[in-house]
């Protein structure tokens, strides 16, 4: 690393920190498709329902405004959020997408050379927030796809400042149950803070889960963060919001930007957050197709992760002609975009998001030509 130092008296151009340049930028899911045929994009687990029709409303009145500063607190976000969640809206603290809000931390409690830890398909975001802040990323393993408590808590040295849990987790569509998480907390030094990235909370109906408001509450070194980008399908207006103890909310509100939520999206996201019939329906399309494209898939020989969330993880074999990189470039061509995770360590899979109807339907026609060798 020294080498890369600014003061190597050979740079002739100014120098980014090492471990900047170690980070492999984001690839964000396809969203292209031959010209002519249909396009479904099940590649960023975007809610087929859309935003909210009172979202939408508020975000073209919110046009009338524009030369004007947002409100740099957010109040009528928060306070909307605290509402719909029975929080404290001064623990909240807003970000143009949780994404941001994942960052801000790192920024926050990583010296150079610290170390976060996170899980072994765990979220990309994580790995480029830690090495983005000068910090070492740690890798821990799972198990069946899954976080793994004692894998997460032997990888904690002195040198760790902050553990990244996804739950439920991205791209597998696997949780940890609450007890699970709270074994994790209680096996972590007070000095490490454990960030609960709940982005698909909404969708989860196993009775053995929380996102982790309740420990947040009684503990200084927990925050959850969430997103308006899934299930309240704003995710272009880029919204998340993180419930955290004072010290947290103190820190954050210090180094993010003084206006990091535009007034349209502020405006947006309070109205979405109180329209609960639009997210029901959103939960109840989603908890009728996720058992039936589970078990379609399933049907046809594919192996289907068991998930609560809004997309499943779909595992090709490795046969000439039946392979995920095969399947993708199938579907692609059908107008279908799934995401490959090759990239999370996953190259024999593909990550399908619940679609509408229609979408889901051609997605389990299409894989059962594929899978019996129907190139037609
Ligand atoms: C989609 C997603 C997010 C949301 O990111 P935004 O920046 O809020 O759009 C966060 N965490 C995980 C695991 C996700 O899959």
């Amino acid at each position: 690393m020294t080498s890369a130092s600014p003061a190597t008296p050979a740079a002739t151009r100014p120098v980014p920190r090492a471990s900047a340049l170690a980070i492999e930028a984001y690839v964000p899911g396809k969203s292209k498709a031959p010209a002519g045929v249909r396009l479904h994009k099940l590649s960023s687990n975007e809610t087929p329902l859309g935003p909210s029709p009172a979202a939408i409303a508020a975000f073209r009145a919110a046009a009338d405004g524009l030369e004007i500063y947002p409100d740099g607190q957010s109040r009528a976000l928060r306070e909307a959020i605290a509402r719909a969640n029975g929080l404290d809206p001064d623990r909240i603290v807003c970000g143009a997408g949780s994404d941001e809000l994942l960052s801000l931390l790192a920024y926050a409690y990583l010296e150079p050379g610290d170390e976060g830890v996170f899980c072994e398909h765990g979220f990309l975001v994580y790995r480029i927030a830690i090495l983005a802040a000068g910090g070492v990323p740690v890798v821990a393993p799972e198990t069946d796809l899954t976080a793994d408590v004692d894998a997460i808590l032997s990888r904690v040295t002195d040198r760790t400042r902050i553990v990244y849990l996804a739950n439920p987790n991205n791209p597998t569509g696997t949780y940890l149950p609450f007890d699970e998480v709270k074994r994790l907390h209680a096996g972590l030094p007070k000095t490490v803070l454990l960030v609960l990235d709940a982005a698909y909370a909404e969708y989860v109906r196993a009775n053995d889960y929380a996102a982790g408001i309740e420990l947040v509450a009684g503990a200084e070194n927990v925050v959850m963060t969430r997103t308006f980008s899934k299930v309240y399908g704003l995710a272009s207006l880029r919204i998340g919001w993180l419930y955290g103890p004072e010290g947290v909310v103190d820190v954050l509100n210090r180094i993010r930007g003084p206006f990091n939520l535009s007034g349209p999206a502020i405006a947006a996201g309070a109205a979405a957050i109180a329209d609960r019939a639009h997210i029901e329906a959103a939960v109840d399309h989603n908890a009728r197709w996720l058992p039936e494209l589970t078990g379609a898939l399933g049907a046809l020989g594919l192996t289907v992760t068991p998930s609560v969330a809004n997309f499943v993880l779909v595992r090709f074999p490795d046969a000439p002609g039946r392979t995920a990189k095969e399947a993708d470039a199938f579907l692609t061509e059908r107008g279908l975009i799934l995401r490959s995770v090759a990239s999370y360590g996953l190259p024999d899979a593909l990550r399908l998001t619940i679609g509408d109807d229609e979408a889901n339907r051609a997605v389990i026609a299409a894989l059962g030509a594929f899978m019996r060798g129907d190139r037609g």
